[in-house]
C-alpha cells in the first residue's frame, strides 16, 4: 500500500477520514500512525538556518497532519484549516476579520455560548450584535445596517434546528457587503460543506462528531480565501488558539471512524425521532429527518446526513426534569455527538448563561434535547419510553 493515495481521481470523503493525511515530513519509518510530536520547540540547524518548524504554537507537524485532513474534508481547493483549543475559541478567531464599530448580524437559533461570546465579550470590544430568524430569508435581509460586517449561521440550529440557507444567505451577505460565516458543528464537515456553498468561513466545535467519544475539547476554523488564511493564521499564533499535539493525534485518530459512527449514530437517531413523534404527550418533535416541504428541500440540498441531536418538549418543566431524571442510559450532560447517548434541557444547561438582552431567545424551558449514541436502538426505546411513561 503506498502512503499518499493516487491524485487522479477525488477521493471520496470516507476514504480522506482513514487515508487524508497520513503521510506527512518527518516520518521516515513509515508510521501507520502520525508520531505525535509532543516538542515545545524545534531547534536551529545554525543561528540563521533555521527548519520548517519553530516553536509548536506557530506550527507542528502533528497539528498539520490533523489541518490537512481537516481541511480535505471541507471539499473545495484552495481550503486552510486551523486546529483551535474549543469550537468558542475558533468562533472567537472570528473577531480577527471584525472593527469596532461593526456589527455581526447572527441567527437567533445559535448555540448558548456563542450569545454569550458575541454578547458580553465582544460588545466590550465595540462590535454590536444583531439577532434574527435566519432560516427565513425576509427577515434576514431586514435585520442588516449599514455597519454589518459579518452575518453568522448554523445550517441546523442547536437546539430548535432551524433550517438555514448557506448558498442563499452567502449570497445575500455578499450583496450587502457583509461574510459569512457559519457554525457546521450540528453536521459537521462530514455531511455539510459551508465554504462549498459559498460561505467564507465554515466553524465547528470538534469537541463533538469529529471527536465522538468526549475526551477531546477542540474546534476547527476553515477558510478558503488565501489573504484571509494568512490573517487568520497570524492570530491562530498570536493569541495562542492553536490544539496542542496530544489533543491533534486523539482528534486524527477519532476521525478515522467518524463515517461509521455518525452512519450508525444517525440510524438509531432517525428511528427514534419517528418513535418520538408517534408517542401520545411527546410534543414538537425535532430532527432534520422529520422536516417537511422547503425546510427539508434546503437541508437535503446542503447535507448528506441528519446528525443525531432530537429535541422535543412535553409541556412543562416539570414534566422534562421527571423525564430526564428517570433516564437510566442517557447521561444528563450538556454537548452532544458522543459513542454515548446524553439528555439535557437547554434553557438550563447549554443555553442558561445568556446575556439579559437575549433572554427572551432562550429556548422553551421544557425543551429535552437527547444526543443519540452507538447503544442498541431497543435499548435506548426502552429507556425513552419508560421514562416518558412516568409522566404521561
Ligand atoms: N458551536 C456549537 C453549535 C456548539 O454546540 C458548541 C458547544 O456545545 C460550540 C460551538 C462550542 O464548542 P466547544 O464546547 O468545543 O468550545
Amino acid at each position: 500500500m503506498h502512503d499518499t493515495p493516487g491524485e487522479a481521481r477525488p477521493l471520496h470523503p470516507h476514504t480522506l477520514l482513514v487515508h487524508g493525511a497520513k503521510a506527512y515530513a518527518g516520518n521516515p519509518v513509515r508510521a501507520s500512525t502520525p508520531p505525535i510530536y509532543l516538542s515545545a520547540t524545534f531547534a536551529n540547524s545554525s543561528l540563521h538556518e533555521s527548519g520548517e518548524y519553530h516553536y509548536s504554537r506557530g506550527g507542528n507537524p502533528t497539528r498539520d497532519a490533523l489541518e490537512a485532513k481537516l481541511a480535505a474534508l471541507e471539499g473545495c481547493a484552495g481550503v486552510r484549516s486551523f486546529a483551535c483549543t474549543s469550537g468558542v475559541g475558533a468562533l472567537h478567531l472570528l473577531l480577527a476579520e471584525l472593527e469596532p464599530g461593526d456589527r455581526v448580524l447572527c441567527s437567533q437559533d445559535v448555540y448558548g455560548g456563542t450569545f454569550r461570546l458575541f454578547g458580553d465579550a465582544w460588545q466590550r470590544r465595540g462590535v454590536g450584535i444583531d439577532y434574527c430568524d435566519a432560516s427565513d430569508l425576509t427577515q434576514l435581509a431586514k435585520g442588516f445596517t449599514p455597519r454589518t460586517r459579518l452575518v453568522h449561521i448554523e445550517p441546523v440550529g442547536n437546539p430548535m434546528m432551524s433550517v438555514c440557507d448557506v448558498a442563499q444567505i452567502a449570497e445575500l451577505a455578499h450583496e450587502r457587503g457583509a461574510l459569512l460565516s457559519v457554525d457546521n458543528t450540528s453536521l459537521c464537515s462530514l455531511h455539510c460543506k459551508p465554504l462549498a456553498l459559498g460561505a467564507d468561513i465554515a466553524i465547528q466545535s470538534a469537541t463533538k462528531y469529529l471527536c465522538g467519544h468526549g475526551d477531546v475539547t477542540a474546534g476547527v476554523f476553515s477558510v478558503r480565501d488565501a489573504q484571509r488564511a494568512k490573517r487568520i493564521g497570524f492570530h491562530h499564533n498570536s493569541e495562542g488558539m492553536a490544539l496542542a499535539p496530544f489533543d491533534c493525534y486523539m482528534l486524527h485518530r477519532s476521525m478515522e471512524s467518524l463515517a461509521p459512527r455518525l452512519a450508525w449514530q444517525e440510524r438509531t437517531a432517525r428511528e427514534l425521532a419517528a418513535r418520538l413523534h408517534a408517542t401520545p404527550g411527546v410534543l414538537r418533535v425535532r430532527h432534520p429527518s422529520l422536516l417537511r416541504g422547503t425546510a427539508r428541500e434546503v437541508h437535503v440540498r446542503q447535507s448528506t446526513g441528519d446528525g443525531c441531536v432530537i429535541s422535543f418538549e412535553t409541556g412543562s418543566a416539570a414534566a422534562s426534569a421527571r423525564v430526564i431524571d428517570a433516564l437510566t442510559l442517557f447521561a444528563i450532560r450538556v454537548s452532544f455527538g458522543s459513542v454515548t447517548s446524553s439528555a439535557s434541557v437547554p434553557f438550563g444547561m447549554s443555553h442558561r448563561g445568556m446575556p439579559k438582552e437575549v433572554a427572551h431567545l432562550r429556548p422553551p424551558d421544557d425543551l429535552i434535547r437527547l444526543s443519540i449514541g452507538v447503544e442498541d436502538v431497543e435499548d435506548l426505546w426502552a429507556d425513552l419510553s419508560r421514562a416518558l411513561a412516568l409522566v404521561r
